[in-house]
């Protein structure tokens, strides 16, 4: 299968679905991660917190402790990245031309205004795809002030380690965010999902689209 994940910010992805996606290359699925922002940003009296080029140094770091390869950094600002026509097309262009058969994105009710806008701009790029998936909204990426509902699980027992991993690359965020506090977070929330399953750990995604297909091509069910 080829899956495509896209997220605001270098460091969404890992915290969200980074057990999945490394799951995934495992089984020899394709992925293409897609991220919108380069991902550095100022605090409220605009120094710089965390730079571009630290960003995305620490990302790609992160990304590869997956697995994944194909990696596109686009240049929209890391604070404000609307619902807007310039975000869809340059999500449109990109799913056209990889063609997924998954696609994993942000939940609408994040309430980083960021995340919000790239889950609405996908939801409009992906009107000709039919298998969409939401990212559990978690801190310090977002939460949701709708319900975020678990429907897909995905066991991650396999891959935490890597997950963690590629996590810790992130270390001007880990920093920030209260170091082993925020590792222990996600850990936590997937030991959580993992016990609702019976399992060790998982990752849970919302649904929006899912099509149920027999052949070998599309083989989530
Ligand atoms: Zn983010």
């Amino acid at each position: 299968m080829k899956i495509l994940a896209i997220g605001a910010h270098l460091d969404d992805i890992e915290i969200a679905a980074g057990g999945t996606l490394a799951k995934a290359i495992e089984n020899g699925h394709k992925i293409k991660v897609l991220i919108m922002s380069k991902s550095g940003y100022t605090n409220k009296e605009g120094k710089v917190q965390r730079s571009d080029d630290l960003a995305v140094k620490e990302g790609l770091n992160a990304l590869h402790t997956l697995g994944i390869e194909d990696i596109e950094i686009l240049d929209f600002p890391t604070k404000d990245i609307p619902f807007a026509s310039d975000v869809v097309n340059a999500i449109d262009v990109r799913m056209a031309k990889f063609d997924p058969d998954i696609i994993f994105t942000h939940h609408p009710f994040d309430t980083h205004q960021a995340h919000e806008g790239v889950a609405k701009a996908t939801i409009a790029a992906a009107r000709r795809k039919n298998t969409l998936f939401f990212y559990e909204p978690i801190q310090p990426s977002g939460r949701s002030y709708v319900a975020f509902k678990p429907i897909l699980y995905v066991d991650i027992e396999d891959t935490i380690d890597k997950k963690i991993k590629s996590l810790k690359c992130h270390k001007s965020e880990y920093n920030k965010f209260g170091a082993e506090n925020w590792i222990e977070g996600v850990r936590c929330r997937c030991g959580f999902r993992g016990y609702e399953i019976g399992k060790k750990y998982a990752e849970a995604f919302e649904v929006l689209r899912l099509e149920m297909s027999f052949d070998k091509k599309c083989n989530i069910l």
